[in-house]
């Protein structure tokens, strides 16, 4: 993984540059859940399946077909939200999908089943800047926690701010 907190970056970037009516608060919250839910696999790891099973760490969770599966029973809540069924779809779906896409740009651990059912291999991007997160809370707080924060600080947060500050000043530009 890379930390909840660079999962979460993306639907709070999202909602930063849309808001709206429909893009509003309860969307995010429920969209931050499907950023960092494909990570509730570790429990797999208490069950003792291994890490390279399809059903453990990196597995179905992170793939595309979950995030689809994920934002259609979002999508059946859109009224809770106040929102629209197709803005709670791409919403919760993008969200989601980032999280591997996310995982895949780490340089540690097993890549992400991101093809599955129909395939089980586990893939990475060329590119991996991303130092990857320990898992569980308490590994957080050392030092090599410190390593991921300023990797992710750099190359998902940063990035993150950037959009966010571009998309208010082309709102600006745009709303006159
Ligand atoms: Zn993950």
């Amino acid at each position: 993984m890379a930390s909840a907190f660079s999962h979460i970056a993306i639907p709070a970037v999202l909602y930063a540059n849309f808001k709206n009516q429909a893009v509003n608060f309860k969307l995010l919250l429920m969209a931050s859940i499907c950023s960092v839910i494909p990570d509730a696999d570790v429990i797999a790891f208490k069950f003792g399946i291994s890490y390279q099973s399809q059903w453990g760490h990196r597995g179905f969770t992170h793939s595309i077909v979950f995030a689809v599966v994920l934002a259609c029973i979002c999508l059946l809540f859109y009224r809770r939200v106040n929102s629209r069924p197709w803005i709670v779809f791409w919403f919760c779906f993008i969200s989601c999908v980032s999280h591997p896409l996310l995982d895949m740009m780490t340089n540690g651990g097993l890549g992400v089943a991101l093809y599955w059912p129909f395939s089980e291999e586990r893939v990475f991007f060329s590119f991996r800047p991303i130092q990857v997160s320990p898992i569980g809370v308490g590994r957080f707080f050392t030092e090599n926690g410190f390593k991921v924060m300023a990797s992710e600080l750099m190359w998902v947060l940063m990035p993150s701010l950037l959009w966010v500050a571009i998309g208010a000043g082309l709102r600006r530009k745009y709303s006159k």
